[in-house]
């Protein structure tokens, strides 16, 4: 990045309240107009990181998105306005940050992101921010993010709730370090089926719009390495510390994904996988039977094998699970009785599902499989589970 600070008479005005903030000052604002932000949708989220990075002075700012306005997004996509129903988002986008700082200069793609163009278009950034609302943009975004070794400021809402993070492979765990398997298509609601509260992506966005102008400025401590969860309902804050997954097929010690892949397809595997699973010989219990099974008192032992962080969430705890991580599962096997029935537990089913094979494989005689993780149990059984 260039970093000359001759900065206009009329810029020193307009960035006169950073010019004298410690950690930003004449260099830093000079940082801020050579830098180059992509920012990966302009919706919900997108909207507030790309108004609050141009008002900051970020100079280029790429925005990716091929949609159109229509009238549903307006309750919460602030960058656009009423008379902007039925334009490009990228057109409304760019008038409302022309209008905000026309020192900001926007580079279009009124596109949506592939395997064929993705690593291209994150290459020209030095900073990525996912304002993506599907699965196959976000796993496409972090695998491109991490080839390319660019920092990816990750957000996500849902309801009264959002989460965020800073994933970059060079300084921390990536996106596939979290969630390694796609959640089941059909069990995470998206804006438009489980509906999201207004504010919310103002408050998510603000935070990846304050994420990026520290990557930017190289300043203060950034979320990498740490998720952070946002209940709007309840007010609360919490935070997770996230490791590097040394088996991630992205970041990890043996990377697996040298290129991008169909994410699609991707995407839509996990939800074949409760079937690969019974055509594998793993007996499967719905949520309900399970929870009906422990009502009545039988002897079931819930083995959860998801990751700490994640049973901090929300787990069956109160129903006697246990908690064994699935990379635990081998040294960890002699802590279950191969005589007890055990009901194999995570996410969305898919750890869980390989989890009860190899414990079959390893001679234990009642194992089971949660269909749908705690995903469906928190639909069909609890919804006080939060989902993630
Ligand atoms: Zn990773």
């Amino acid at each position: 990045m260039a970093e000359q600070n001759n900065l206009s008479s009329d810029e020193s005005l307009r960035y006169a309240r950073h010019l004298i903030l410690p950690h930003v000052g004449p260099a830093g604002q000079a940082r801020l107009r050579a830098a180059r932000v992509l920012v990966v949708g302009a919706g919900g989220l997108g909207s507030p990181v790309a108004m609050y990075l141009a008002a900051a002075g970020v100079g280029t700012l790429g925005i990716v998105d091929f949609d159109r306005v229509d009238a549903t997004n307006l309750q919460r996509q602030v960058i656009h306005g009423t008379g902007d129903v039925g334009r490009l988002k990228l057109d409304s986008a760019r008038d409302r940050i022309a209008e905000i700082n026309p020192h900001v200069h926007v580079e279009g793609f009124p596109l949506r992101l592939t395997s064929a163009d993705a690593r291209e278009v994150v290459r020209g950034f030095d900073v990525v921010v996912d304002g993506t609302d599907n699965f196959p943009t976000r796993y496409l975004l972090n695998d491109a993010c991490v080839l390319e070794g660019k920092p990816n400021v990750y957000g996500s809402i849902l309801r009264w709730e959002g989460q965020a993070s800073v994933f970059w492979a060079q300084r921390g765990p990536c996106y596939r370090c979290l969630f390694a398997e796609p959640p089941p298509p059909h069990l995470v609601p998206n804006c438009a089926e489980g509906g999201v509260m207004g504010v919310l992506p103002g408050i998510v966005g603000s935070i990846q719009a304050t994420e990026a102008l520290k990557l930017v400025l190289d300043e203060g401590e950034t979320l990498a390495g740490r998720l952070l969860l946002f209940d709007a309902l309840r007010m609360r804050f919490r935070e997770m510390r996230l490791r590097r997954d040394p088996a991630c097929p992205a970041c990890g010690e043996n990377p697996t994904i040298h290129e991008l892949i169909d994410y699609e397809r991707f995407c839509g595997v996990a939800e074949a996988q409760p079937e690969l699973a019974m055509e594998q010989g793993v007996p499967e219990i719905t949520p309900a039977e399970l929870k009906a099974r422990l009502d009545r008192g039988d002897r079931v032992t819930v083995v959860d094998v998801r990751e700490p962080w994640e049973w901090e969430i929300g787990n069956l705890g109160a129903h006697g699970a246990r908690l064994i991580p699935l990379n635990d599962l081998p040294s960890r096997m002699d802590e279950l009785n191969p005589e007890d029935e055990l009901v194999m537990q995570c996410r969305s089913g898919a750890r869980s599902a390989r989890a009860a094979e190899f414990l079959l494989a390893q001679g234990f005689g009642k194992v089971s499989n949660l269909e749908g993780g705690i995903l469906r149990w928190s639909d069909e059984v609890d919804p006080s589970i939060p989902k993630y």
